[in-house]
């Protein structure tokens, strides 16, 4: 424990934990970071809230095993989950009432246009995420719900919000507009937000540090493949270009998720093919991707499948890549000069072969990857194109509960090392 001694010469202890929280419809991800040296004390997730079989899963990272604890039985609500975690807390003396605790950062998915960095949360913010609802309807009600029980917990804690969209806000005009009528554009807020912010921002930053540069000397194209998937374009540190749109439906092939199609293919399911909005929000968002083109959505089956022989997990893995090739390209035209093309999340930094196969072909862009070094396993940040090559390119493992830590305990410290009181939202119990 980290003390400091007060004029009286008592010793006050010295706040310098966070606890990140990333609350889904029916899920909780939460850490719990000691910032003295950024490092986990704990992790854990609650699954299937609201359902007879709801999860939790502890593992306390401060002894030698990380032993995970599980809890079964129906939680009903995030209120219950995060009251649940905090026992779980509690019992590897880690309990969210300790004064250790300096404040709770939440990962929030929408934060228009209105939020460009880390944002402590007064009424007045959570009003402004809530008239969000309608561009994000399936992800801003639940990050609402788990600040909401958060604050409820720790009413006396400044909790923070760390923003999806934020890092995109930089995008100029020409690349954040839809070609539709601007009136109609303006009244519904129809733009281009673009989506997994935090961790393009951190893999964008630890991509200069690899190359030995400052953010503001590079340019990079960063390939965020996860179950959900976007590519940003960074020029010298900032957001210029991103795949995903108004929603994470936009862009490259998901693993769920279509990415880019013809608009018009929504309506002719309508008009045509007899299907509800709703169903053909399910069928684009939940049904298509990886999953609607070969019935998995996990690469690795994908691969498995592959060497056996399976053709249309074949044509998946290839229209995968293609839409990975085709922003690449595009990417490249938008920047102009690519200093590195970078690679994360479980696919980015698991899968060797979609990282050759997206790679494979781009020499005329400078692009070259190494066979020996792809095949290395690591989770570090490292190269994988050859010393010759005129672009490099790199695997960077995203870490985006640490960049929250991050933000929010420089928010936190900056407010109070400024002399100012950090506001507290009120809770509306
Ligand atoms: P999200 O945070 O979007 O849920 P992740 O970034 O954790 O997703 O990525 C999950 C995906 O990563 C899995 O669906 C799987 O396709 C892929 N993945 C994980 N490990 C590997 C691996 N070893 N090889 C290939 N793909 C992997």
């Amino acid at each position: 424990m980290t003390t400091t001694p007060t004029k009286e010469g008592s010793a006050a202890v010295q706040a310098r934990r966070v606890l990140v929280l990333n609350s889904g419809s029916s899920s909780v991800k939460y850490q719990l970071l000691d910032m003295n040296n950024r490092s986990r004390l704990a992790i854990g997730l609650v699954e299937r809230i609201g359902e007879e079989t709801s999860r939790l899963l502890h593992t306390p990272l401060t002894g030698g095993d990380a032993e995970t604890r599980e809890r079964t039985g129906r939680i009903p609500d995030h209120a219950a989950a995060l009251k649940e975690a905090a026992e779980e807390l509690a019992a590897d003396g880690l309990g969210l009432d300790s004064p250790e605790l300096a404040a709770i950062g939440h990962r929030v998915v929408h934060g228009g246009l209105r939020f460009t960095r880390p944002t402590v949360i007064t009424d007045e913010v959570l009003t402004e995420i809530e008239r969000l609802v309608p561009v994000a309807p399936l992800h801003n009600p639940a990050n609402i719900t788990g600040i909401r029980t958060a604050q409820a917990l720790r009413p006396d804690l400044p909790q923070v919000a760390v923003f999806d969209t934020a890092f995109h806000t930089t995008m100029p005009e020409h690349a954040a507009r839809y070609a539709i009528d601007v009136e109609t554009a303006d009244a519904h807020r129809i733009r281009r937000y673009g989506f997994h912010g935090t961790s393009h921002a951190y893999v964008s930053r630890k991509a200069a540090e690899l190359l030995g540069r400052t953010p503001e000397e590079v340019n990079v194209i960063v390939l965020h493949l996860g179950n959900g998937a976007s590519a940003s374009a960074v020029a010298a540190g900032r957001c210029v270009e991103t795949s995903m749109g108004l929603t994470p439906l936009e862009g490259l092939v998901m693993g769920t998720r279509s990415g880019d199609i013809d608009p018009a293919v929504t309506f002719h399911l309508k008009r045509v093919a007899g299907m509800s909005t709703d169903e053909i929000d399910v069928l684009l968002n939940k049904k298509s991707g990886l999953l609607g083109l070969c019935g998995d959505n996990d690469m690795r089956e994908i691969r498995r499948r592959i060497d056996d022989g399976d053709e249309r997990a074949a044509l998946a893995f290839d229209i995968y890549v293609h839409r990975l090739k085709k922003y690449i390209g595009a990417y490249s035209a938008v920047l102009g000069r690519v200093d590195a093309v970078v690679f994360t999340a479980g696919v980015g930094e698991n899968s060797a072969p979609v990282r050759e196969a997206a790679i494979a072909g781009l020499e005329e862009l400078g692009l070259v990857v190494d066979a020996g070094l792809n095949a290395v396993r690591s989770g570090e940040p490292r190269l994988i194109s050859p010393n010759y090559a005129r672009v490099a390119v790199a695997v960077v493992p995203t870490d985006e509960e640490l960049e929250i830590a991050d933000q929010t305990f420089a928010l936190v410290g900056q407010a109070e090392s400024a002399g100012q009181e950090v506001p507290v939202g009120e809770v509306d119990n």
